[in-house]
């Protein structure tokens, strides 16, 4: 059998020095309860990037990133059949017992284990899932919109959830790209008034186009209730602090932010403000929000990219040239 064009990081460090390797691997062989994907479509998320830069430790060493994988199934397992469309996500194991799982926050599960992280991941022809772990996909989306549906969109929807924004309340959200998109778009599709702050002009273009009522390089017009940090930035924790109004929620997306200088109780936290981090997702979160976007048929921007050209993908997302999502083609 043919090899598999496949990419791997062999050597994990910043981007110009290509961390990322194109490879033929085998067909990867699913075990009795995986289901066989050939990919169609594969997001290209900022956790791509800090996994190939070496900002996440290695777990698997040579592993193949993404984690946003829209295909369709070849070898079937659990509820899913041959030649379904199916989403392969971040979360692909939890232990099912800890305090966390039985708690409905499986999330935080000690033992989770992570597509394109701990095994391989999207940016491939083909991959292997737990049929446990496999997505469902909305109708009505392209492959390459979906692809950013199953951690951008996931995890923006977490976020959102985290940030407690009140009915009709006003909220920030600071960085623009795909995750930032989708939850701006559901938040406003539930009557919040969003503002955006990013320093990328072609970002506030795409924030004005989807309706939000502001998008500054600054800071939001009016105090704010909740606002989530997409961008990786510590820098930014202070600033949006000081934005929220008396008893506002900062929620904080990223998986890994750069240091956050040090916090005024009286201008950053006092008067019932919270901060908190975002933490991966539950599958239910998942599946809560997917059916979600299928009735409120996001806008999803997307640039596709061959996959053959993923180390330029990500490096494009590393220097900020990229509006929305990027999105690998097999
Ligand atoms: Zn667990
Ligand atoms: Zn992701």
């Amino acid at each position: 059998m043919g090899g598999v064009r496949a990419w791997r990081v062999e050597r994990p460090g910043p981007v110009a020095t290509g961390p990322l390797t194109p490879r033929d691997l085998p067909t990867p062989t699913p075990a009795e309860d995986e289901l066989l994907v050939r990919v169609l479509a594969c997001g290209v998320c900022r956790t791509d990037l800090h996994v190939a830069e070496g900002d996440l430790p290695v777990r698997l060493p040579g592993v193949v990133p993404g984690h946003e994988v829209v295909g369709v199934v070849e070898r079937a397992a659990g509820e899913f059949r041959e030649g379904d469309r199916v989403g392969i996500a971040w979360l692909r194991h939890t232990c099912g017992a800890c305090r966390f799982c039985l708690r409905g926050r499986e999330n935080l599960c000690p033992s989770s284990r992570y597509t394109g992280w701990d095994a391989d991941g999207g940016y491939a022809e083909y991959a292997v899932v737990p049929a446990a772990y496999a997505l469902p996909l909305p109708a009505g989306y392209s492959d390459s919109e979906s692809a950013p549906l199953l951690c951008a969109g996931v995890i923006g929807y977490h976020a959102l959830l985290s940030a407690a924004l009140p009915p009709g309340g006003r909220l920030g959200v600071y960085g623009f790209g795909g995750s930032a998109h989708l939850a701006a778009q559901v938040a406003m599709a539930q009557g919040a008034t969003v503002h955006v702050v990013t320093r990328n002009p072609a970002a506030r273009a795409l924030a004005r186009s989807l309706g939000t009522a502001s998008a500054t390089a600054d800071k939001p017009p009016e105090p704010l209730d909740s606002a989530i940090i997409f961008a990786p930035a510590g820098t930014l924790v202070p600033r949006a602090l000081s934005a929220l109004d008396r008893g506002g929620t900062l929620a904080l997306a990223g998986i890994h932010l750069t240091e956050i200088p040090p916090l005024d109780y009286q201008a950053h936290l006092f008067q019932d403000r919270v901060l908190r981090s975002v933490t991966s997702n539950t599958r239910a979160q998942a599946r809560e929000f997917l059916s979600l976007a299928e009735k409120l048929r996001l806008r999803v921007s997307t640039r596709d990219y061959p996959l053959a050209e993923a180390d330029q993908a990500v490096q494009d997302l590393a220097e900020g040239r990229i509006t929305g999502a990027a999105v690998l083609k097999p």
